[in-house]
């Protein structure tokens, strides 16, 4: 009996530490969380709603916050979403870790899944209708297609219809078009780091505008040339304001990514006027005209420029960049060659991060290397040649984004043959 007492006891004894231990661990994990959402705030109290919407953000991007290193963002989603799950939300399960792409928590495109392999096409145009985009990049064999929403010569536009939003993004599910696979334009008149208020008031509306037009469209990525000092303020002061245009126009929408294009660096010698337009002569009913309005000190020519536009922009989540590979030879990145070639991503990624690399133009030069001057060539027909391309096909990091020619089209079928020779490099058949 004393001995079946003392066992009894004994078993107590040790429930009691086991339930001191456990309980001991959880306060010490919820001390930890508020550490961590303390530190990430810069000393801010975060509450655990905003601990909730920072797990749901940082799931739903790659990018990191601007408050915290990619690192610490995803193991402190982890940690939280745990305890949240444990303690606060139950409901909360569904957050799941980024490299889980198939889940969808929020309404948007940005929820879409990842796509995977090459999606390659090209610059199409939206002659008869925003929906005909979509027929245009069928034809020509595209898994991706890049557009302007709206005419680009003017700043004033019709308002999109409702209809019209409705038949593209109808078209998009039809084609098989995944907002990811889209890249919009933004038209060139805008100078977003423009010297002048009235241009950069303009231009900041039309920025504004253009990205409620992609939402509509339930597009999730919009391109566009930051900006230029027209050589009347420095490229710090240019870069402040470009990224103050990026941050208001996040502020006055939702989701959609605004996409940097990096520059060739053109010289402005003939004023505020464009110095080049180009209507190819295809015969398939494409008017696509490509207008080049040069500024003086175009911004975004160096890798370092983008970044220090990233850097001031509040919302990481919702900027990232283009590389043009004729505008980044043009600026002096030598991807004609194999070294070359790696030396510019070995710098993209150290300077601006490979998880802000959204989209890709592919184009030759007709310029040379370092020339300054935006001269698109076909695809192995120009100074780059055609090893850069082979290169990017077979570059898995270049894989899930939208690659889109915009080189010359000369003939009816010339980007379905550009297409078609680019998808034989990933194939390794040509
Ligand atoms: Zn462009
Ligand atoms: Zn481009």
């Amino acid at each position: 009996m004393v001995h079946e007492l003392l066992k009894m006891r004994r078993s107590v004894r040790l429930a009691a530490k086991t339930i001191s231990e456990v309980s001991s661990q959880s306060s010490n994990q919820i001390v930890r969380l508020k550490a961590r959402s303390k530190s990430t705030k810069g000393g801010k109290k975060t509450n655990k709603d905003s601990v909730y919407k920072k797990s749901i953000k940082r799931n739903r991007e790659t990018s990191s916050t601007s408050d915290c290193d990619e690192n610490e963002c995803k193991e402190s989603m982890v940690n939280c979403s745990g305890i949240i799950e444990e303690k606060i939300k139950p409901k909360l399960k569904r957050v799941k870790t980024e490299q889980d792409n198939s889940t969808v928590i929020a309404s948007g495109n940005l929820q879409q899944p990842m796509l995977q392999g090459k999606l390659v096409g090209a610059h199409v145009s939206i002659s008869g209708g925003i929906q005909n985009a979509v027929s245009e990049a069928l034809k020509i064999g595209a898994k991706a297609f890049g557009l302007f929403l709206r005419s680009q010569r003017q700043w004033k536009s019709k308002p999109l219809e409702d209809k019209a939003a409705e038949l593209f993004k109808q078209a998009c599910e039809r084609g098989g078009f995944s907002a990811r696979a889209i890249l919009p334009h933004g038209i060139y008149l805008m100078n977003c780091g423009s010297p002048e208020e009235e241009t950069l008031a303009k231009s900041r509306e039309t920025l504004v505008e253009e990205l409620k037009r992609c939402e509509k469209l339930g597009l999730a990525l919009y391109n566009f040339h930051p900006g230029s000092t027209c050589g009347k303020i420095t490229v710090e002061e240019c870069i402040d304001r470009i990224a103050q245009s990026i941050n208001e126009a996040h502020l006055q929408t939702n989701h959609v990514v605004t996409v940097l294009e990096n520059m060739s660096c053109q010289g402005n010698t003939k004023g505020n006027a464009p110095s080049r337009v180009t209507i190819p002569p295809c015969k398939q009913g494409l008017s696509l005209v490509i207008l080049h309005w040069t500024f003086a000190l175009e911004v975004g020519g160096k890798f370092e420029e983008l970044r220090e536009i990233i850097d001031r922009v509040e919302d990481k989540s919702r900027v990232g960049v283009c590389i043009d590979t004729c505008h980044a030879f043009a600026a002096g990145y030598d991807i004609s060659s194999d070294g070359g070639f790696d030396k510019m991503m070995q710098e993209f990624e150290s300077v601006i991060g490979l998880k802000y690399l959204r989209a890709v133009h592919l184009n030759d030069s007709k310029g040379e290397l370092g020339c300054h001057l935006d001269r698109h060539e076909n695809i192995g027909k120009g100074k780059i040649g055609i090893n850069a391309f082979r290169r990017l096909m077979m570059d898995p990091r270049f894989n899930g984004i939208p690659m889109i020619l915009e080189t010359p089209c000369e003939a009816e079928n010339t980007y379905q043959k550009e297409v078609k020779l680019l998808y034989s490099f990933r194939d390794g058949k040509s």
